[in-house]
């Protein structure tokens, strides 16, 4: 069930990372890589060591900085090391599956880090379970692990096609053994993982922007299907699986992954600086100032800026220090919504025209916010510009968007929603202008969520389930006349 109060945001499930650093201690480069990768989860973290004899692990609920002190880093010795931030909702049991996943056999240990979610989890997980294989979380992590385990004595590229032949759905993965790690990604490659070079040892990473702080450097972005191989001969890549459809999350360029990350080798950055640009081609508008929303929509609004010809200027300020888990769920918290983060400046946005620029729309209940707080602020007129085509469709491959009842633009009109949005006018970007703003030659995407096209068949429970739940408290219906209402 999801909560008003939570932030009106698409989220991320993950960031793994790996590192292989001979004679250095690889927690500290994994913490400092973890950093990097936290927009990626900030709900829980962890890291897995080996110091080549022996796997241990911490992992706990938190921030980076709050689940690794220096005493808990030095606790875990070793040149090996796969990492985890993690977003999941709340609930009793959200520990137990935090990552790494740690799984024994006879033949060996294995620590494993995933970001993605297995749509064929259920039926695997029974199927194990028949078989006699005891299960200690209810994360799908832990059924790659079992099925990694039991094959590892026959070397890791075989236990990885195995995993790869028996699992279906979104999963870029780090496993660690004593002596071994080990980075591979989905067939259909929907979310991201690089691998490089680490001074003398090597790295794999779900994002770029991991390997700067930690003196890394990105060399290959891993195909779908792929696996790559870190040991004391050095680094190799091997194919895991022929290459099945689908292709990279297209909202890892809108909006997840960090600006300063490279994915099919462009800049997001720029990527989003000519979504802006393509925004202002195809919802043109007059206007006197354009606002990015912070700090996502910065890029696209200086695109958008550049493109038109209206004035950039910040119109909010972001409290950087603010963060869901402070956030309790009470009354007067809720009333204070969006003001809690983000403070308009008067100066900027009294008596101007303003062109909002913001990366998406999920429930809608936050941009309803901020139109609301810039009118106040006197504002003349917001035009609300949007870099993702409509979400209209749950995602299954591990962003966190529920079912279709949540979508706003799944169950509205664009001008019922601008009406609910009381904005001046709304335009998104299309499908094809994001597309063509990373990279037509690059062809691959996911776009499941805007279009209903899903490259990994959904199981009909699965669908059924996100697709005719009834709205619950916090989520939006759709009412006969076309408005949309929020169930509390
Ligand atoms: S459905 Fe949407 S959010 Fe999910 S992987 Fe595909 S593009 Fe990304």
């Amino acid at each position: 069930m999801t909560h008003p109060e939570q932030d009106d945001r698409l989220k991320e499930e993950c960031g793994v990372l790996g590192v292989y650093v001979p004679e250095q201690e690889a927690a500290r480069i994994a913490f400092f890589g973890l950093f990097a990768l936290q927009h990626r989860g900030q709900e829980s973290a962890g890291i897995a060591v080996s110091d080549g004899f022996r796997v241990r692990m911490h992992r706990d609920m938190g921030l980076v900085n709050q689940v690794f002190t220096p005493e808990v880093l030095r606790s875990l010795p070793g040149h090996l090391a796969v990492g985890h931030t993690r977003y999941s909702t709340t609930g009793a049991s959200v520990l137990r599956n935090a990552q790494p996943i740690y799984c024994q056999s006879l033949v060996g240990e294995i620590a494993v880090a995933h970001n993605g979610n297995l749509i064929n989890a259920r039926e695997l997980r029974e199927e194990m379970e028949r078989d006699g294989e005891h299960f200690e979380t209810t994360s799908d992590t832990e059924i790659m692990a079992r099925i990694m385990v039991r094959h590892m004595h026959s070397g890791p590229e075989v236990a990885v096609r195995e995993v790869m032949r028996r699992v279906r759905g979104a999963y870029s993965v780090t496993v660690l053994t004593p002596k071994v790690l080990i980075g591979f990604r989905d067939p259909s490659g929907i979310r991201p993982l690089t691998a490089g070079k680490l001074g003398e040892g090597y790295m794999v990473a779900s994002e770029t922007c991991a390997f700067g702080p930690v003196g890394g450097t990105p060399t290959h972005e891993l195909e779908p299907g792929e696996m790559v191989i870190i040991d004391s001969q050095g680094m190799r890549f091997a194919r895991g699986h022929d290459t099945e459809p689908g292709g990279m999350c297209l909202f890892e360029f809108i909006y997840f992954a960090r600006p300063d990350s490279v994915m099919y080798g462009t800049s997001l950055y720029t990527a989003r600086e000519r979504m802006g640009q393509t925004l202002a081609k195809e919802h043109a508008v007059e206007a006197d100032i354009v606002v990015p929303v912070p700090d996502s929509g910065i890029p696209a609004a200086l695109g958008y800026s550049r493109e038109s010809g209206i004035p950039y200027r910040e119109g909010m300020m972001k409290s950087r220090y603010i963060h869901r888990t402070f956030i309790q769920p009470d009354q007067r918290m809720r009333e204070m919504g969006v003001r809690m983060k983000l403070t308009p400046l008067e100066d900027h946005i009294r008596g101007q025209r303003v062109v909002l620029v913001d990366d998406s729309i999920v429930r809608g209940t936050t941009t309803k916010q901020i139109v609301k707080m810039l009118f106040e602020t006197g504002a003349k007129e917001v035009h609300v510009r949007i870099t993702a085509p409509p979400i209209k469709f749950p995602c299954f491959y591990g962003i966190d968007m529920a079912s279709k009842g949540e979508l706003a633009a799944a169950v509205m009109t664009i001008p019922s929603l601008c009406e609910y949005l009381g904005a001046t006018t709304l335009g998104y970007l299309s499908i094809e202008g994001a597309v063509e703003a990373v990279g037509r030659e690059n062809g691959r995407f996911c776009l499941a969520c805007f279009n209903g096209k899903y490259p990994i068949s959904i199981p009909p429970d699965m669908s059924k389930h996100a697709f005719d739940d009834p709205p619950e408290v916090g989520q939006m219906a759709a009412l006969a006349n076309g408005q949309l209402r929020l169930i509390d």
